[in-house]
């Protein structure tokens, strides 16, 4: 396989790539301990787009894994988790973080965020801010489930260059998020650097 773009993402902020159906796209953790937010939305309609919500009715899962397909608000598959090498642990439940979530940890009204990350990068897409923010993947983020339904906020498991691979199975734009959360200790409290690579079949 063959890198045929890479976008470097910054501490705090956000990329996206637009891709074809059938080519594949790599999220990279590059330091390790890094929650990345993951939106996809369809290049041919600006009202559809990957739910979390209607991905777990149909993969009956929490969680998402190697082999299932992440479906759009149409209930459509939009994504095909191809490869993970990372320690397998992602997140489908927790809405991305905001400029309210801050104010409510008491931080700088302007303190970064991934929902205000994915609205600049769909702007710059060609496809347009939304005017809202899905529910995200958040892709290496570690919140445990326990039996009560009770959920926890973990640090991010992942080493320092782990990756995994996603496969487009319409033509879209993915936008990825290095989430500025450094209140709470999802990304260990410093946040830091992903990258995203288009590879070829
Ligand atoms: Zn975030």
């Amino acid at each position: 396989m063959t890198v045929i773009e890479r976008v470097d993402i910054a501490p705090r902020t956000g990329g996206f790539v637009r891709v074809a159906a059938g080519r594949l796209v790599t999220v990279v953790d590059v330091d390790g301990g890094q929650v990345a937010d993951l939106y996809a939305w369809s290049a041919d309609d600006p009202t559809e787009y990957l739910s979390a919500q209607h991905t777990r009715a149909i993969t009956d899962s929490l969680f998402p894994a190697v082999g299932d397909d992440f479906y759009t608000n149409r209930r459509r598959p939009i994504l095909h988790f191809e490869r993970d090498d990372t320690p397998g642990v992602h997140d489908m439940l927790i809405a991305s973080c905001d400029a309210e979530r801050y104010a409510l940890l008491g931080c700088d009204p302007d303190h970064a965020s991934c929902s205000d990350n994915f609205r600049a990068a769909m702007a710059a897409s060609g496809i347009g801010d939304p005017g809202f923010t899905p529910q995200s993947v958040n892709l290496f983020m570690a919140i445990p489930v326990d039996a009560d339904g009770g959920l926890s906020w973990e640090p991010a498991v992942t080493r320092p260059g782990d990756s995994l691979t996603l496969r487009a199975l319409m033509d879209c734009v993915i936008v990825v998020s290095a989430c500025p959360q450094d209140v709470i200790p999802i990304n260990n409290l410093d946040p830091t650097r992903v990258a995203i690579e288009v590879r070829d079949q």
